[in-house]
């Protein structure tokens, strides 16, 4: 079993994979379940005024924001961009508009995937023909 200290409180503790002991971790979640719970009951409030009342710091709202764990209800925070185009976002990496490109550069690679497997030569003719759904 391997020691350390605590980065918050100094204590040693036995390293679990976290760098923090488990008290400190206890009081992480009851920060980030206070953090939730105010966003949820002020959905228009401010980072700046979540980080008064919780006493949590900005970087770590921030970071639960980014994981998806707290979804705040607009873009006041200003503080999250889309990691694609920049646009104000309220949750995750990115914004709707570039969630749905990606979708869709994944679902155009799979369409051309499917199509070209179901090309298949004519035994009459012996051309290529496509088989298309609904035509033919
Ligand atoms: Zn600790
Ligand atoms: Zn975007």
């Amino acid at each position: 079993m391997e020691m350390r200290n605590c980065v918050k409180c100094k204590r040693p503790f036995t390293y679990r994979g976290v760098p923090i002991c488990q008290d400190c971790e206890k009081d992480e979640e009851k920060v980030f379940d206070e953090v939730r719970t105010y966003i949820k009951q002020h959905p228009d409030v401010t980072l700046a005024v979540v980080s008064e009342v919780t006493g949590c710091s900005h970087k770590k709202i921030l970071r639960w924001i980014k994981e998806g764990r707290i979804e705040i209800s607009q873009a006041s925070f200003g503080e999250i961009a889309c990691e694609s185009c920049g646009k104000p976002i309220t949750k995750g990496r990115y914004c709707e508009k570039c969630v749905i490109k990606i979708n869709n550069q994944v679902s155009d690679t799979f369409g051309k995937e499917t199509i070209s497997t179901q090309t298949k030569i004519d035994s009459k003719t012996g051309k290529a023909k496509m088989h298309i759904k609904g035509r033919g």
